[in-house]
C-alpha cells in the first residue's frame, strides 16, 4: 500500500506553525500573487514529521542495511565526515576568493593530492573531474592532446576488454576514439594475443579495470601495459576498484599512464541519491603538463620561506577546464579526513578486509550458485542467478527476493560477458555476522528458487511496493503523486 499521500491527510484548518498576531503595521503584499486556487495540505508539525520520515524509509541505503551493490563500493560513510565538511571555514567559503585568504581548503586539496598520488603511484593529480565518468573523459582527452602534441594524430584506436564498465567505450567515443573491443581469456583476464594483434601505429592506447569487474585481479596487466607501451599507446586505468588495492598495489607500478579514483567509492564520500561523486585523475611526469587547470601547487612566497604557500597553477599544455571552479570541494574534505583518520595501516586494512569480507561471502554461497571465474577474488565476485533445474528463475527474481530480507540487491546483469550475472560486493565495513546471515539468505533463495520458484518470481513481498512493470515504469514515469487528481486540468 503506498504511503497516504499529504493531501489524503490534510484537514482544513489544521497548521504546523501558528504565528502571534502580528505587532507592526501589515505591508501592502500584491494580491494578484495569490492563487486561491493553488492547493496546499493543511497538517500539523509533527504529521509532516511523520510522512516524510516514513517514507524516507523507503529507500534503502547503507545507513538502513546491508548494500552490496557490485561494483559500487557502497560503504559505510563515517558521520565525522560529515562534521568537518560542515566546518564554517570550508563550508562558506567562495570559489573565488583570493588563494591567500583561503590557504587552509587549498592546503587540503593539495594534501589530497598527495596523498592520491602516494596511494597509487603517480605523481602528478588533478581534482576537476565530477565523477568516475568525467575522469575518464579527462583521461582519454588527455592521451588524446599526448599524441596530438608529438603530431602523432593518427592514434585514435582506444583497446576496451569486454568486461569493461559501460562508461569506457562512452567516453572514448566522446573523445573522438574508435572503440575496439578485447575478448577477456578463459581465467577472465585481458586476452594478450587478441591485444597484441590489435598493437600498430594506430594505437592510442587501452582502457583497462584493474581488478576487473569480475572482481578478479588481471594477472596479464604488466604484460598489457608492456605490450600496449611498445607499440606507443598510453594505459588508461579505471580505479573504480581501488578499495581493493589500497596500500598494497601501486597501479602506476603495473604500467598504468593515467588513472581516476572515485573518491565517492573508495574513500567513503556519499554517492548514489546522496550528493555529487568526485573524481580525481593521477598521471606519470610525462602527462603532468596536459592536467586540467588549475591544480594546487605548494609554493614559496615573499619573507616567509618556511610557511608553504598554495596557489594554483595551469599546466603548460593543459586540455582546459573540465569543471566550473575547482570541482567538488565538499567531497575533497570529506575523502581527506576519510584518509587521515584511517591513516597509512588504516587504509592498508580496508583493502584486506573488503578481500576478505568477499571471498568469506563467496566461499560461503558458492556451493548453491554457479561462480563462472572461480578463483581467488579481490574486493568483489559474480555469480550466476540460475539453474538448470529452476528454467523459469532469472537473476532478477534473486535479487528481488533478497529485498524481502533487508537487502539491496547486488548489481544485476553486469558485467555483460556473464549470464545472468549478479555482482556482490560486500565492502570492509561489514562484520561477519552480517555476512553469515547474508549467505544465509541467499542459499535459502537458492533453494526456493527450485522448490518454490512462485516466490521468487512475485517478489518482493514485504517492501512497500511489490513487483513493478520495469518498462512502464521507466516509460511512464510519475515522479510526483502527491498532487490531487483534478489539479491542474484547466
Ligand atoms: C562506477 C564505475 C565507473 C563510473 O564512475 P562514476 O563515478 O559512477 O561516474 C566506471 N568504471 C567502473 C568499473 C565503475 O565501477
Amino acid at each position: 500500500m503506498p504511503e497516504p499521500t499529504l493531501f489524503d491527510i490534510s484537514k482544513a484548518n489544521r497548521r504546523g506553525v501558528r504565528y502571534p498576531e502580528p505587532d507592526v503595521p501589515e505591508a501592502d503584499f500584491p494580491q494578484d500573487f495569490l492563487r486561491e486556487e493553488l492547493p496546499l495540505p493543511e497538517i500539523s508539525e509533527h504529521e509532516v514529521i511523520r510522512h516524510f520520515t516514513n517514507i524516507s524509509q523507503y529507500n534503502h541505503g547503507v545507513d538502513i542495511g546491508f548494500y552490496p551493490l557490485g561494483s559500487c563500493t557502497m560503504k559505510y560513510n563515517p558521520k565525522v565526515n560529515e562534521d568537518v565538511a560542515r566546518l564554517p571555514g570550508f563550508a562558506f567559503i567562495h570559489p573565488l576568493q583570493p588563494p591567500e585568504t583561503v590557504q587552509g581548503a587549498l592546503g587540503l586539496m593539495y594534501e589530497l593530492q598527495e596523498w592520491l598520488g602516494e596511494i597509487s603511484g603517480f605523481t602528478d593529480v588533478g581534482l576537476q573531474p565530477a565523477a568516475g565518468a568525467h575522469g575518464e573523459l579527462t583521461g582519454v582527452l588527455i592521451i588524446r592532446a599526448y599524441h596530438r602534441d608529438r603530431g602523432d594524430e593518427k592514434r585514435t584506436k582506444m583497446l576496451i576488454p569486454d568486461s569493461a564498465h559501460g562508461t569506457n567505450p562512452a567516453t572514448s567515443a566522446m573523445s573522438g576514439m574508435e572503440v575496439v573491443e578485447l575478448p577477456s581469456d578463459e581465467r577472465g583476464n585481458v586476452d594478450l594475443e587478441a591485444l597484441e594483434s590489435e598493437c600498430d601505429d594506430t594505437l592510442a592506447g587501452i582502457m583497462i579495470t584493474n581488478p576487473n569487474t569480475l572482481g578478479l585481479f588481471d594477472e596479464n596487466i604488466v604484460e598489457a601495459c608492456q605490450l600496449v607501451h611498445e607499440a606507443g599507446g598510453l594505459v588508461y586505468g579505471d580505479g573504480a576498484n581501488m578499495n581493493a588495492l589500497l596500500g598494497t598495489c601501486k597501479p602506476a607500478q603495473t604500467g598504468i599512464d593515467v588513472m581516476h579514483f572515485n573518491l565517492h567509492k573508495t574513500f567513503s564520500t556519499p554517492h548514489g541519491g546522496g550528493g555529487p561523486g568526485s573524481g580525481p585523475v593521477g598521471v606519470v611526469p610525462e602527462l603532468a603538463d596536459f592536467l586540467p587547470s588549475p591544480v594546487v601547487i605548494r609554493a614559496e612566497k615573499g619573507d616567509e620561506k618556511n610557511a608553504p604557500f598554495y596557489d594554483f597553477h595551469v599546466p603548460e599544455k593543459t586540455i582546459g577546464r573540465v569543471k566550473a571552479f575547482h570541482g567538488h570541494f565538499g567531497m575533497f574534505v570529506r575523502a581527506f579526513t576519510y584518509m587521515i583518520s584511517l591513516g597509512k595501516e588504516g587504509l592498508r586494512d580496508v583493502a584486506e578486509s573488503a578481500v576478505l569480507n568477499a571471498n568469506y561471502l563467496r566461499a560461503l554461497i558458492k556451493d548453491s550458485y554457479n561462480i563462472p571465474y572461480d578463483r581467488m577474488c579481490m574486493h568483489e565476485f559474480v555469480v550466476q542467478g540460475e539453474w538448470e533445474d529452476a528454467p523459469d528463475i532469472q537473476a532478477l527474481d534473486v535479487s528481488k527476493r533478497m529485498m524481502d530480507f533487508g537487502i539491496h540487491p547486488p548489481t544485476n546483469y553486469f558485467p555483460l560477458i556473464v549470464h545472468e550475472a549478479l555482482m556482490i560486493e560486500p565492502t570492509e565495513t561489514e562484520t561477519k555476522e552480517t555476512l553469515d546471515e547474508v549467505a544465509q539468505v541467499m542459499n535459502k533463495i537458492a533453494k526456493e528458487a527450485r522448490e518454490e520458484p512462485e516466490t521468487l518470481k512475485t517478489a518482493p513481498h514485504q517492501t512497500p511496493f511489490g513487483r513493478l512493470d520495469e518498462v512502464k515504469a521507466a516509460k511512464d514515469l510519475i515522479l510526483n503523486t502527491s498532487l490531487p487528481e483534478d489539479y491542474g486540468e484547466d
